[in-house]
């Protein structure tokens, strides 16, 4: 089990990738971190996702779906700077982390 910090550094970069693409809502990003081997309890998920909006790295609506309100959040340009810097500092860490460059 990864450390909660490093946990959480992953899972945020891989929710704003999906956020970035197309507007999501939180029992999708839970099946899609979980099919990455990442099992996220809704008490971990939802809070991150909170956060990252209050900071304004995601933005949230509101759609019924079923009779059901369904909150999506999308990425915000401020979340997809973040993002980009991100897959940066992704690059250098797989080149010399992992490729031992
Ligand atoms: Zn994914």
């Amino acid at each position: 089990m990864l450390d909660r910090e490093f946990f959480l550094g992953f899972v945020k970069i891989h929710i704003l990738y999906h956020a970035a693409k197309e507007p999501i809502f939180g029992v999708e990003i839970a099946e899609e971190l979980a099919r990455h081997g990442y099992n996220i309890s809704p008490g971990t998920l939802y809070p991150t996702l909170h956060r990252l909006e209050r900071e304004g790295y995601l933005e949230s609506s509101s759609k019924v779906v079923n009779g059901r309100v369904r909150k999506y959040y999308q990425a915000t340009a401020k979340g997809r700077l973040v993002l980009e810097q991100s897959k940066q500092k992704i690059r250098e860490l797989v080149t010399e982390v992992i490729e031992e460059k």
